[in-house]
């Protein structure tokens, strides 16, 4: 099976600081890049910045890619000092509480439990379909424009510099984020989101220099791109250091750590050397922060947040479990040998190739597969009109049917044989009215989730209807596509039947398992009671909180709750 070298989302950030450098030095860069090159550790977003107002303050330190067993494990082992001597000693009996701390059970992310569409629903409170954020790429087609802030499908890293030298993330971004709410003096460290923010810091530029060689003497040595991504989440709160020297704390602190993720992708051994690399590496830098904090006198009235976006799934690094874009093998092949002329897996495409009829996104466990009306372009090199929906007869389940038929018995496609595990399709509607929810194809018909479920249990899926509604109904729901597949996988499979859509990783995430949502959400108070903050966090957002609960938990810890007119969930 030929695969595209999986290589692209782990390397984003060395690509985006490669890319940065490169860009200066070939003299093609914007303005504003140059900026964010030159002015090294931290860019302010507003001026003057708001007025720091004093506690009660938010920190919150945004564990990328660490589930809760994992984040657990690290606590209860004991060697990230600065965690332990935060949240001090769990409390025997009363499950989550610990002397200074307080971790909510079972909370589960979005869905997809990836990257990008995970962060910005946490920050905004809001479900995929409404922030128009449905994952790390995916193809906005009123606009008809492929975007990719953290590439899997495709190579180019141009919206992945964006990320931070044009906040691409807040044009993109439709509902409000939890910065613009919370009306404080707010400053983010690497954060992909930044609208509403006062102040952003990332690495400086020594680091930039010391990551691009790196990246270009590291390609394939595990130990130097552990050694980039861990010079990326301490250069990230290196400079945020800087920047509190220079301003003094701020009411809202968002300590993003992006290298956890990148590092869990590729290395050998994912869970145990994330856990690692969380007592060091991360635990490290958390123990700077607050040192920075307690020097200020700030450290009481500080609430300490740890969350995380999603978890991840160890899988086969090899091109048979690798679902790629390219060659007969993959699943790009079923739609091809249906009859679709598909988008090159570009960011841009030039004019002679804007005759595609299907476009494909991966989100490691998903992928997204959205269809063109044939009939406004029957023929090559006619432009399809992507304003309009497709057809459910002729465009859709065509499509549903056969990755389901190359799932079941290899049809057309043989190397996808076993590899996916529902093939979800919906009734197509027109942009500007809500999405319609997914519904499950199972083999003669669509049937809706409850439904299917009922049928055919799978308490390994958790909680997927509620879930998937999330991401495919509502005003964007149509990001995700109008065929959407979910890879056979999970943690419950022999890891030789695990699946992803993506290059070659050694662990993915996205799906709706335990093991790939259950998310870490843990509130300390420095000298605080454990007990208190329970209550405080019950009070705030329930016994049983998700991920698009976080943004109502921190403006309630910030003494600043949502109105009771606040957007129902
Ligand atoms: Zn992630």
């Amino acid at each position: 099976m030929k695969i595209r070298r999986g290589w692209t989302l782990a390397l984003v950030v060395l690509a985006l600081l490669a890319g940065a450098v490169l860009a200066l030095l070939m003299g093609r860069t914007s303005g504003e890049l140059a900026e964010l090159v030159a002015e090294g550790s931290h860019k302010t977003l507003r001026e003057p910045m708001r007025p720091a107002r004093g506690a009660p303050r938010v920190l919150v330190f945004a564990l990328d890619g660490v589930g809760a067993d994992e984040l657990e494990a690290v606590i209860r082992g004991g060697r990230a000092r600065n965690l332990a001597h935060l949240l001090g000693k769990p409390r025997r009996g009363e499950p989550g509480v610990y002397r200074h701390a307080y971790a909510a059970p079972g909370v589960l992310s979005i869905l997809p439990s990836t990257t990008y569409a995970a962060w910005t629903s946490l920050f905004t409170g809001e479900p995929a379909g409404r922030t128009g954020v449905p994952g790390n790429e995916w193809f906005a087609r009123e606009e008809d424009r492929f975007y990719a802030p953290a590439p899997v499908s495709v190579t180019e890293h141009t919206h992945a510099l964006q990320v931070y030298s044009d906040q691409l993330m807040g044009r993109v971004t439709r509902v409000p984020t939890l910065y613009e709410r919370a009306g404080v003096r707010t400053y983010l460290s690497l954060a992909s989101l930044q609208r509403g923010a006062d102040l952003v810091a990332i690495p400086d530029g020594t680091t930039f220099g010391s990551l691009v060689s790196a990246f270009a003497e590291g390609v394939g040595k595990e130990e130097a791109k552990r050694d980039a991504y861990a010079a990326v989440d301490e250069g990230g709160a290196r400079s945020l250091l800087e920047a509190i020297g220079k301003y003094g704390v701020a009411d809202l602190q968002v300590v993003y750590f992006p290298g956890i993720d990148l590092w869990t992708h590729v290395a050998r051994n994912p869970l145990a050397q994330e856990r690692a690399y969380v007592e060091t590496v991360v635990d490290s830098a958390v123990g700077q922060v607050l040192d920075a904090y307690r020097r200020r006198g700030a450290l009481r009235g500080t609430y300490v947040v740890f969350v995380a976006d999603h978890g991840h799934t160890p899988v086969m690094d090899d091109s048979a479990h690798a679902l790629g874009t390219d060659g007969p093998d993959e699943p790009p092949a079923v739609l091809r040998r249906a009859g679709f002329r598909v988008r090159p897996f570009e960011l841009e495409v030039s004019d002679g190739e804007r005759d595609y009829q299907a476009v494909v996104a991966y989100q490691g466990a998903m992928a997204y597969v959205y269809l063109a009306d044939r009939s406004s372009c029957p023929r090559p090199k006619d432009r399809c009109d992507w304003r309009r929906p497709p057809r459910m007869n002729e465009d859709v389940l065509p499509v549903a049917r056969a990755f389901d038929a190359a799932s079941r018995t290899g049809a057309g496609v043989p190397g996808l044989r076993g590899t996916l595990d529902l093939v979800f399709a919906r009734e197509p509607r027109p942009f500007g009215t809500d999405a319609a929810p997914y519904q499950v194809w199972d083999g003669q018909r669509l049937v809706p989730i409850a439904e299917y479920l009922r049928a055919h249990p799978r308490p390994d899926l958790v909680d997927l209807q509620r879930r998937m509604d999330g991401l495919a109904t509502g005003p964007y729901g149509n990001h995700a596509g109008d065929v959407l597949l979910l890879a056979r996988t999970g943690p419950q499979l022999p890891i030789r039947q695990r699946y992803y859509f993506s290059g070659r990783y050694h662990s993915w995430h996205g799906s709706p398992s335990d093991q790939d949502s259950r998310i870490p959400l843990v509130v300390a108070l420095p000298g605080g009671d454990g007990r208190q903050l329970r209550q405080q966090v019950r009070a705030a957002v329930g016994e049983h909180p998700g991920q698009l609960d976080v943004t109502r938990l921190i403006l309630a810890l910030l003494g600043r709750p949502l109105p009771a007119a606040a957007p129902a969930r």
